[in-house]
């Protein structure tokens, strides 16, 4: 692709950020000044590129599933006109945006690159130029048909990628899936483990309309059924239950069961995952787990906690009864769960 073209969507988070008495903050038209005065963005051997930057500008722990929203139709409306997509965003909450655009962008066959930095592209010493520069290489030149998230080195699936590190230069890692590709002396792309292209371009399609309320609840010792209870009142319509190990909660207090069935009878759909770093979830393994499958929690599968929540968000708001919600959880949709091998640890 000698004469790509790549969009580049700015949405804020530390890479673009200026120092102020409180910590650092977003400011409008920095990132983009810093980047024109420095040569490295001006090398012919990147691929051309145009900046939109978003209003306002957000460290990511201000993103709500109406950012992802917004996101994704932005793309969709530069989709025709750009080769590859960049979206610079802040890493607290990057995985989840990545996973939410993963679902979101329905016939996505160009590559979508999220990325950010540790430290502020005005820092003498920092990873954004690294990343902004592999991510543009990457988004130029390689037909990834994935939402991707690149940083420090790696390239991964955004449905499978976790911040697995707070102050760290690699501050992401995919425990569920190989990485998609990795920048050394080379880049050199793990081409097994990226989607296939499409046989025909299908034009990329969003087809969610409204804003479902869904959540997270991880399961600790000492959690009462008042505490379930309370979290998974209306408006709720689904959750991600956050269980241990292969999926088990406890089934000693009746009460939190009850809660949990409770929810599932009045439409709340309740998806298990593991609060583990790796592996997956097989519900039937323990009595402790089957109890929630009778309870109508759906098996998550080895799902990120992102992935299931953003995949909650997405079929919900594209129209999905609870029966329909329930039975596309379990599919692999976007590369975002590895299917369960039938009698996978069943005893
Ligand atoms: N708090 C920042 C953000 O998520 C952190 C970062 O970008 O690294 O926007």
């Amino acid at each position: 692709m000698p004469f790509a073209r790549v969009c580049i969507l700015y949405t804020g988070g530390t890479i673009g950020m200026q120092k102020s008495a409180a910590g650092y903050a977003p400011a409008a038209g920095f990132l983009g000044q810093q980047m024109a005065a420095l040569s490295e963005f001006r090398n012919p051997a990147l691929p051309a590129y145009d900046i939109h930057e978003f209003d306002p500008l957000l460290d990511s722990s201000n993103m709500t599933p109406a950012d992802w929203l917004k996101i994704a139709r932005c793309l969709e409306a530069e989709y025709a006109q750009y080769d590859g997509f960049i979206v610079i965003h802040g890493t607290d909450t990057m995985t989840y945006t990545a996973s939410a655009l993963a679902f979101l962008l329905d016939g996505l066959h160009k590559p979508v690159i999220l990325t950010g930095s540790q430290i502020p592209l005005c820092e003498v010493r920092n990873d954004a130029v690294e990343n902004l520069i592999t991510a543009l290489l990457i988004a130029g030149n390689y037909p990834i048909p994935e939402v991707c998230l690149y940083f420090g080195g790696r390239l991964l699936r955004g449905c499978r990628a976790v911040k697995s590190n707070a102050s760290g230069l690699s501050a992401f890692d995919s425990p569920n899936y190989p990485h998609l590709g990795s920048a050394g002396i080379d880049l050199a792309m793990n081409w097994h483990a990226i989607s296939p292209p499409a046989e025909q371009a299908p034009p990329l399609r969003v087809e969610n309309t409204s804003l479902p309320l869904v959540g997270v609840l991880k399961l600790f010792p000492g959690m009462t059924a008042a505490m379930a209870k309370a979290f998974l009142q209306p408006p709720l319509q689904g959750a991600v239950l956050e269980a241990y190990g292969v999926g088990t909660a406890p089934d000693h207090d009746l009460e939190l069961v009850r809660a949990f069935q409770q929810a599932s009878q009045r439409g709340v759909v309740l998806v298990a995952v593991t609060q583990c770093r790796q592996g997956t979830v097989s519900l039937g393994s323990y009595v402790t787990g089957s109890q929630l499958e009778r309870a109508g929690v759906v098996g998550g599968a080895d799902m990120t906690s992102e992935a299931a929540l953003s995949k909650l968000f997405y079929l919900f708001g594209k129209g999905c009864t609870p029966e329909q919600v329930r039975a596309e959880l379990p599919r692999n949709l976007r590369g975002e769960l590895t299917p369960a091998w039938p009698g996978w640890m069943k005893r």
